[in-house]
């Protein structure tokens, strides 16, 4: 009996192998809209070049308000799909009021494991040379080279890729493609056209945790034998990053020589600066912790001290902690005021929850910051995956006054900033000290809200003595209205 089961068992495999899986099927369906294999495997080069924008993850005047946006112009994106090179050059313009360059001309490279920058030469200057980028820039790079149907189709026709888990969402069949170098991507396929229309992996990002990033693809169009998307639009989670309408595809066109040059293969991929966290006592109570690109402020009270900004990353806002308990003896850091919503200046926000620190912010900032408590992080682990906490506020409004018998600080409110609309700053009356993030940096190109900076402290009749900046190095006030004074309002015209 258990014998001729097995024999019957065996013809069924044998008949199953011999018949397309299901999920082959689809691709195979996919490849042959869009070209076939022959021709999809035999592609040199694809060719982009169009306009559109790019957006911000997180990044806007407030909370609730649109993401700030860059126009993209002289876009041009070169897939070299033989040799697994890849150029993406563009002019990024910022739609926002910004204070450092407005108009940024990219030229990112990336061949094989190895990516590299060219920066535009300035008018007049020598070209500088190219630089080796980041590791992580190469595995973001030499993902986005599979946002591209015939890229992916490409990477699933090899023989060591491996698909599965086919099925129907939103009325486009799904199947998970693993590449040979064990990329996992979901590709989404017309049902009725066999086009591709998205392509999507799972990602981590610090801030917001498990993140899925999608490329959309439309408006095919017939070009070298190839079925070509013209539009490709990027989003990660809800987030638009990129939006792009191609004006002009190729396919097999000569790529320009896109091989790093060798000093660029030979340069170590640049590491993260270490962390360093300096301390210098401004005050009966007040020190500054500097020593990176965003400061931190601590002020001591009777029975507690708080710190002004958890900024950058985890690792960051861990060491200022740190040290910040280091500076008195016995008395527990309790509270963490957050300037504002950007994540870079709130990107310690985690571990200052993690740290069981109160949450000092504006109360326009509460559900975001809620969000960001509580979103999955299982694709990483951070301060708050490790030690899990609900985050504790304590929220302002238009102003509020820390003060016990040891120290008074009062936290205010901007009003119309066009960086920030919530934005908190810091007023010391008895030392006439104020701490700010984001209403002026003396490094700034522009102060395009530097009038609106003088406004606020005049309608709160602040006359500061000292200015103890989250950006930038500590000023008189005199000093600080001379830099408002040298540098212009608005970026230059181009
Ligand atoms: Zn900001
Ligand atoms: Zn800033």
């Amino acid at each position: 009996m258990t014998r001729i089961i097995g024999v019957v068992a065996a013809a069924a495999l044998a008949a199953a192998c011999t018949q397309t899986p299901p999920e082959r099927q689809v691709i195979d369906e996919a490849v042959a809209a869009m070209g076939g294999a022959e021709r999809i495997q035999g592609v040199r080069t694809l060719v982009m070049e169009g306009a559109g924008l790019n957006g911000a993850m997180g990044g806007s005047a407030t909370p609730d308000a649109p993401p700030n946006t860059f126009k993209v112009t002289d876009y041009k994106r070169t897939l070299d799909l033989q040799n697994g090179r890849m150029r993406l050059q563009q002019v990024r313009t910022a739609q926002f009021a910004f204070a450092n360059a407005t108009v940024v001309r990219q030229d990112q490279r990336l061949d094989g494991d190895i990516a590299f920058n060219v920066a535009a030469p300035a008018a007049g200057a020598t070209p500088a040379p190219p630089q080796r980028a980041s590791e992580a820039a190469s595995q973001q790079r030499r993902r986005e080279m599979l946002d591209h149907p015939v890229a992916l189709l490409r990477a699933a026709l090899d023989p060591a890729a491996r698909l599965g888990n086919l099925r129907q969402e939103d009325g486009q069949q799904h199947v998970d493609i693993t590449t040979a170098k064990g990329d996992v991507l979901t590709l989404a396929i017309d049902p009725t056209t066999k086009l591709p229309t998205h392509v999507a992996h799972a990602e981590y990002d610090p801030n917001w945790g498990d993140v899925i990033v999608e490329t959309s693809f439309a408006d095919y169009e017939a070009v070298g034998g190839l079925q070509l998307p013209k539009r490709f639009t990027t989003k990660t989670d809800r987030f638009t990053i990129a939006d792009i309408t191609v004006a002009r595809n190729q396919a097999d066109v000569d790529a320009e020589d896109l091989v790093a040059p060798a000093a660029v293969r030979a340069a170590p991929a640049p590491q993260p600066p270490p962390i360093e966290v300096t301390v210098e006592q401004v005050g009966r109570g007040i020190w500054w912790l500097a020593g990176g690109t965003h400061h931190s402020v601590v002020f001591e009270f009777a029975d507690h001290l708080t710190i002004f900004e958890v900024p950058l990353t985890d690792a960051r806002t861990q060491a200022v902690i740190a040290k910040a308990k280091t500076l008195v003896p016995n008395k527990p850091l309790t509270h963490a005021v957050v300037s504002h919503h950007h994540l870079d200046h709130a990107g310690g926000f985690r571990a200052a929850v993690a740290e069981g620190l109160t949450i000092v912010t504006h109360r326009g900032n509460e559900a975001f910051f809620k969000e960001i408590a509580s979103r999955p992080h299982t694709r990483g682990r951070d301060a708050l995956t490790r030690s899990p906490k609900t985050p504790q506020f304590q929220l302002v409004d238009e102003e509020l006054t820390l003060k016990d018998a040891t120290n008074e600080v009062i936290l205010y409110k901007s009003n119309g900033n066009i960086h920030s609309g919530l934005l908190l700053y810091a007023w010391v009356p008895r030392d006439r000290t104020l701490v700010q993030a984001d209403f002026y940096d003396l490094n700034w190109l522009q102060h395009p809200w530097g009038d609106n900076f003088i406004e606020n402290l005049k309608a709160q009749k602040l006359n500061p003595a000292r200015h103890v900046p989250i950006h930038g190095r500590i000023q008189t006030h005199a000093e600080v209205v001379k830099t408002l004074a040298e540098k212009p309002k608005a970026p230059p015209q181009t």
